[in-house]
């Protein structure tokens, strides 16, 4: 195809990821951690405050998983000024901020319940954890504000189909935000990043979860993702206006945004 997928066969894809997300979902966290030498929490808190999330919103967190942005969402939310807060409590706004978190391995999404319960989320109305797959959303065309996907559209078998997806279901006005693992072009960074993907991550993997495979699999699959500029014409080709990019650590990882006009 276009985007150089094919060599990976579509079900064998999906089974894959399926696989890697059951085995490494209760070491998740930990991981995340350990490689991204705990930068994957600031590039979090970048995605959510470039959302810039308001009291009142529908938001959709895809492969949420463990609830990361989901629970950065909410925070943020509450935190706006007092006068907001009470403006927004007295016309209901808080009780109606719905933030869906939507990920296809229910694994994924029992780990970011549990996580809501120990961050003191565990009667919080807002949160709602919805199994289901980023190609076929089971939400209403033109009903979320914001749409958000970290580290999640790697997976995905078809991108274009979640795009898609993420763009029907979005207001006009509404928000599209993708936090992923890109490329390096700069030449002393990319040897490194390279001797890390390719030695340090899959040895981190076997000695830590006593699963090489899966990391491998996350490196190959970060090879495979289309560059910077490709995934922006490609979320332009889902129908998306304004469609920019930010490219941080050299290219590490790279937030793409578009708008629904
Ligand atoms: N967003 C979380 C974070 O940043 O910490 C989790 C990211 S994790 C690397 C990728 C997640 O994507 C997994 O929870 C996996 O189950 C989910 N996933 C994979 N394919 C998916 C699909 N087609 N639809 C929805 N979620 C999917």
């Amino acid at each position: 195809t276009s985007f150089g997928y094919k060599e990976v066969r579509e079900e064998e894809k999906s089974q894959m990821v399926g696989n890697v997300f059951t085995r490494v979902a209760s070491n998740y966290d930990l991981m995340n951690d350990l490689m991204s030498g705990g930068l994957h929490r600031l590039w979090k808190d970048r995605l959510v405050s470039e959302l810039n999330p308001f009291p009142g919103m529908k938001h959709l967190d895809v492969a949420g998983g463990t609830g990361d942005v989901a629970f950065r969402i909410l925070e943020r939310i509450n935190s706006v000024s007092r006068r907001a807060m009470r403006d927004a409590f007295e016309e209901n706004l808080l009780e109606e901020t719905k933030i869906y978190v939507c990920d296809i391995n229910p694994n994924m999404l029992n780990v970011g319940q549990k996580r809501a319960a120990e961050r003191g989320f565990a009667e919080e109305k807002s949160l709602v954890w919805v199994e289901g797959d980023a190609e076929a959303l089971n939400f209403d065309d033109n009903s979320m504000d914001g749409y958000t996907i970290a580290f999640g559209i790697r997976n995905v078998t078809h991108i274009e189909k979640a795009l898609a997806e993420a763009y029907r279901v979005l207001k006009r006005g509404g928000r599209f935000l993708c936090l992923e693992l890109s490329h390096v072009d700069t030449p002393i960074v990319k040897d490194l990043y390279d001797l890390y993907s390719f030695s340090v991550i899959p040895a981190v993997g076997e000695l830590v979860v006593g699963d090489r495979e899966s990391y491998q699999y996350l490196v190959e699959s970060i090879r495979r993702f289309p560059r910077q500029e490709k995934f922006a014409e490609m979320i332009a080709d889902a129908g998306f206006q304004k469609v920019e990019y930010e490219s941080l650590v050299g290219g590490v990882v790279a937030i793409h945004s578009g708008l629904k006009f």
